[in-house]
């Protein structure tokens, strides 16, 4: 439920109802919006009854929100959320450009591809250190080492770091190099992962499933605001469909239907979203034209000898171009890069 509270009630009341509802066994969220504290009000709660609530004179009104993702939804925050790392507000007017390896391979590899993804306009770098690999026998990531190697090299170009988090006992470990935790496509209904970095004081880039309906995704989303951190940034990486001459098919509608759903920022990954290096800059141009918050893109300067996705990343050349396109298309659209 939405409870509405009527504008100017003090903190202290504000709290108070809010200790009041807890008391029912609902779990009590609050955002502000427009002078106004919002209280979303979760969970079971099935012997509240409401129409006394309603009757409590600092409530304004009590709405039930008509969707299964509840904090999620613009219903019970209208407002869009940014979430600011280091110089980059994501979800704001400002694009976020994350660039980088789709591996951690080496100090070398990192610090040359940092530079590169920095002096080309990106303010996140990205990299794996734990890769989600089909084979056993593929290059796994380099672990913390890897994290280690991500971190200088971001520091060095003064940017900040999102990699990948693969199960709940990484979480500490990533979060301690890391800036944003990327929770990876084939983990998007991993719920004690989930759960674990819904409790992680750092944001989270949660990427859709291969095969995960809009809702299916937004309720993951809940599951981590569910826990108290509302620091969610979707990614629409592809879903798996027919179609076989790309290695997935990029979703470009869950764009506008999730800004509309929701008030979290959605970026676009074209390199796993297409698969093919030379598809992925069009794909990223449609992405923001569509009115993506940003772009997560695999950048590698030697890619026929990448330890993972080579074929998809593109020359730090093709990046640098790739940028100046949107920032180009960016203005039309009243943002920038
Ligand atoms: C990645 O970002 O390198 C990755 C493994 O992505 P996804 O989880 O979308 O496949
Ligand atoms: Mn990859």
């Amino acid at each position: 439920m939405l409870v509405l509270l009527k504008r100017g009630v003090s903190e202290a009341t504000a709290g108070d109802l809010a200790t009041r509802l807890r008391m029912f066994g609902l779990s009590v969220h609050r955002t502000d919006h427009g002078g106004q504290v919002r209280l979303g009000a979760v969970g079971e709660g099935g012997g509240v009854d409401w129409d006394r609530v309603r009757t409590w004179p600092e409530i304004e009104s009590v709405e039930h929100i008509p969707v299964p993702f509840k904090l999620v939804s613009r219903v019970y925050q209208p407002h869009d959320t940014v979430i600011s790392v280091g110089r980059c507000a994501i979800g704001s007017r400002q694009l976020a450009i994350m660039a980088g390896p789709c591996s951690v391979e080496g100090e070398e590899q990192a610090f040359t591809i940092a530079g590169a993804v920095a002096r080309a306009g990106a303010t996140i770098l990205r990299g794996g250190a734990y890769k989600p690999r089909t084979s056993p026998y593929s290059f796994q990531g380099l672990g913390e080492e890897g994290l280690k190697l991500l971190r200088r090299a971001a520091d060095a170009h003064g940017l900040g770091v999102v990699s990948e988090v693969m199960d709940t006992q990484q979480v500490s470990l990533v979060a301690r190099y890391a800036d944003i935790l990327q929770v990876g496509a084939r983990n998007m209904q991993n719920y004690s992962l989930l759960r674990e970095v819904g409790h992680a004081e750092k944001p989270v880039l949660l990427k859709r499933g291969l095969a995960a309906t809009i809702e299916e995704w937004l309720m993951s989303a809940e599951h981590i605001l569910s826990q108290g951190n509302a620091q969610v940034i979707l990614c629409e990486r592809g879903i798996r469909t027919f179609e076989t001459y790309t290695r997935n098919t990029l979703d470009l509608n869950a764009i506008p239907v999730v800004k509309e759903l929701s008030h979290l920022p959605v970026i676009v990954d074209p390199s796993h979203g297409t698969g093919i290096r030379n598809k992925v800059a069009a794909m990223a141009r449609a992405s923001i034209a569509a009115g993506a918050d940003g772009l997560i893109v695999e950048v590698h300067h030697d890619p026929d000898h990448a330890l993972s996705d080579g074929a998809q990343s593109l020359y730090p050349e093709q990046f640098d171009a790739l940028v100046g396109q949107i920032r180009t298309i960016a203005s039309v659209l009243g943002r920038q890069v």
